[in-house]
């Protein structure tokens, strides 16, 4: 595994244990070269996975890519890394379940917004106003009145980034 500091390409297993209800294994990594640490992920991948984009362009299903619409939209919120793993996890076995090898883009963001409903409401609220997008102020006032209906508890949330004022006029 090639060192991400100096690029050597040796690097010495500190360290390996199970990672995510053992449905990976974690390796401390040091490169003998520079002595920077750091952290590899093995997974079982049970199929190659295709992207079918809104344009019909096809890219290889990213793991990595879920997981960095995750972290953008739960960027400075509660959740820990732990939390963001597993669900990252769970997505893609929703998606392996499927049976399908062709994914469209639509049905991912549909499980990644399923999932930050579950996990934090302003992260959720973050990542549908991009990826609904609203043509109008109506269309955000419609959704607000779904996540209300989706989360009543997380009314505390809402009134924190100020979004929950509004209601009633
Ligand atoms: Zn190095």
């Amino acid at each position: 595994m090639r060192c991400p500091f100096c690029g050597s390409e040796e690097s010495n297993v500190k360290d390996t244990r199970p990672a995510e209800d053992n449905t990976s294994t974690r390796r401390r990594r040091e490169c003998p070269s520079c002595g920077g640490r750091f952290t590899t992920f093995e997974r079982i991948q049970l199929r190659d996975m295709i992207v079918i984009k809104g344009d019909e362009k096809r890219q290889p299903f990213s793991r990595d890519k879920v997981q960095n619409s995750l972290q953008i939209a739960l960027r400075k919120r509660p959740v820990t890394q732990d939390r963001i793993d597993k669900t990252v996890s769970a997505i893609v076995r929703q998606l392996e379940a499927t049976g399908e090898n062709e994914i469209p883009s639509l049905k991912i963001g549909e499980l990644v917004m399923k999932a930050l409903a579950q996990l934090d409401t302003v992260a959720y609220i973050r990542y549908a106003s991009v990826y609904k997008d609203f043509r109008d102020p109506t269309d955000f006032n419609d959704f607000l009145g779904e996540v209300q209906k989706l989360k009543e508890d997380g009314e505390n949330t809402l009134t924190s980034i100020g979004l929950n004022k509004k209601k009633k006029a």
